[in-house]
């Protein structure tokens, strides 16, 4: 997204982001009826976002503005600022001494610039879950942006008033970095022990697929890395709870009304490499059919084949659910 920004409240209903989606999450997965789990067993119930202190909210926003102007710009493969992510990681010590501080939240940093966090729960009884979300961004092109992305201003709109953070990783995805640890600092400014062990994890280069290529072998990196530890500590999960979309207008066709579609899978993708042998020669003799020609139509078949689009069972249930006239919400 290039014109990425979020409102203050934004910032506050961020706070709650680990309490209000897990519990989202819950009541979906529950109403699906995939698990009868009583997830209220582990929620942590801080009350409604009004009751958060004043002095606590007054410095979330800057707080949030504070956090883009760390460019953690990844690029390539491999390629992504490691000192910015050295920064950020200071950066969130300095703002957040309670989260690493703790007696009950461990911080550990994986794969040199990742984040890994574990919030002890009190009842070991229970299977933990974990929320993510990614430090890094994506490049910008300047100058199509209105206001510098990395200057992290708080900006009034010129005709509401109302005033907007702007910066490159406000919606995707330094918004999730910054509620969840909001609120995991709310939890130790207020002793709040959850029930329910889980863990945060921040990885620092999703937007590059979390792998390297190193002599043709796939190297797990950031988030993936982290996988890869938590499987060798048998840590076994009850959900993942990571980035979404945002909310979409006319985005599904025949719903009239804004829709929060909660992700429960990720389009795939597929890396092919393609090796062409040919004969040698003289330019001045090219063959009828060189390999570079080969290659250019095996590229083209490739292009021109994509796979099939298909509904599989739990997009085709939220849709008819969506779609159904007694679900439609207001259309004005
Ligand atoms: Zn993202």
């Amino acid at each position: 997204m290039r014109r990425v920004w979020c409102v203050w409240w934004g910032v506050v209903i961020g706070v709650v982001l680990g309490v209000v989606g897990v519990l989202l999450l819950a009541a979906t997965i529950k109403a699906l009826t995939l698990k009868d789990i009583d997830y209220q067993e582990g929620a942590l119930d801080l009350g409604p976002v009004e009751d958060l202190p004043e002095w606590y909210l007054k410095g979330l926003p800057e707080l949030m503005a504070a956090s883009l102007r760390i460019a953690t710009v990844s690029t390539a493969p491999g390629q992504y600022d490691t000192e910015a992510l050295l920064k950020f990681h200071e950066f969130l010590r300095e703002e957040f001494p309670g989260v690493f501080n703790s007696s009950f939240i461990t911080t550990e940093v994986v794969n040199e610039y990742s984040l890994l966090f574990t919030i002890q729960g009190s009842n070991s009884s229970l299977q933990p879950y974990l929320l993510m979300s990614h430090l890094d961004v994506v490049p910008v092109v300047r100058d199509k942006w209105e206001h510098d992305p990395f200057a992290g201003e708080i900006i009034p709109d010129p005709i509401t008033g109302e005033e907007y953070i702007w910066g490159r990783g406000a919606i995707d995805d330094k918004t999730g970095v910054m509620g969840i640890i909001m609120a995991l600092n709310y939890l130790t400014l207020t002793d709040f022990q959850p029930t329910r062990t889980f863990y945060v994890a921040f990885g620092h280069d999703e937007e590059l697929g979390s792998f390297v290529l190193h002599h043709r072998y796939m190297v797990r990196t950031g988030a993936k890395h982290i996988a890869k530890l938590m499987d060798e500590r048998n840590v076994t999960l009850e959900f993942v709870l990571d980035e979404g979309v945002p909310i979409l207008e006319g985005a599904l066709k025949g719903a009239g009304f804004p829709l929060a579609a909660i992700g429960v899978t990720e389009k795939g993708w597929m890396m092919v490499k393609l090796e062409v042998e040919g004969e040698g020669g003289h330019s001045s003799m090219p063959p009828h059919n060189s390999a570079v020609s080969r290659l250019a139509s095996a590229i083209y078949r490739l292009e021109t084949h994509p796979q099939h689009p298909c509904l599989v069972q739990v997009p085709k249930l939220i849709y008819s659910l969506i779609l159904h006239p007694r679900h439609h919400g207001p259309t004005n």
